[in-house]
């Protein structure tokens, strides 16, 4: 989608700090970091929300919280702990549509959320 930042950042129109990529995802840092790790995971394909999941996606979902695994581990936060967040729609805080998985770590992060 042309007007989607993340479809352009996989289409490296847009750029970013990339840090793993594969045939269906891409890792990159957060330009807005909340923590001092704020990584977030995205499929390259565009869904705008999680309501806009299928069941084919279940592969791709799991991939990306490896992906989100394999990153906490290299940013050596996965012994001190982290959080991984999907927001949705407004209430959920969804500022950018297109679903992406937030890795945030390297800081105690308080509980219940804002
Ligand atoms: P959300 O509010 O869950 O939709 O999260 C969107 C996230 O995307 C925010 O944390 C933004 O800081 C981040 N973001 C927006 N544009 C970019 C960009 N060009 N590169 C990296 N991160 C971005």
């Amino acid at each position: 989608m042309n007007d989607c930042i993340f479809c352009n950042i996989v289409n490296n129109d847009i750029p970013c700090e990339k840090l793993i990529e594969n045939d269906s995802i891409i890792a990159f840092r957060d330009i807005n970091p909340q923590a001092p790790t704020h990584i977030l995971i995205i499929p390259k394909k565009h869904i705008t929300t999680i309501n806009d999941l299928k069941p084919d996606d279940s592969t791709l979902i799991g991939e990306m919280f490896l992906i989100a695994k394999q990153l906490a581990k290299i940013e050596n936060i996965n012994n001190s702990g982290f959080r991984m967040v999907f927001n949705c729609n407004k209430d959920g805080g969804q500022t950018v549509f297109h679903i992406h998985l937030h890795l945030l770590g390297g800081r105690k992060l308080s509980w219940p959320p804002g």
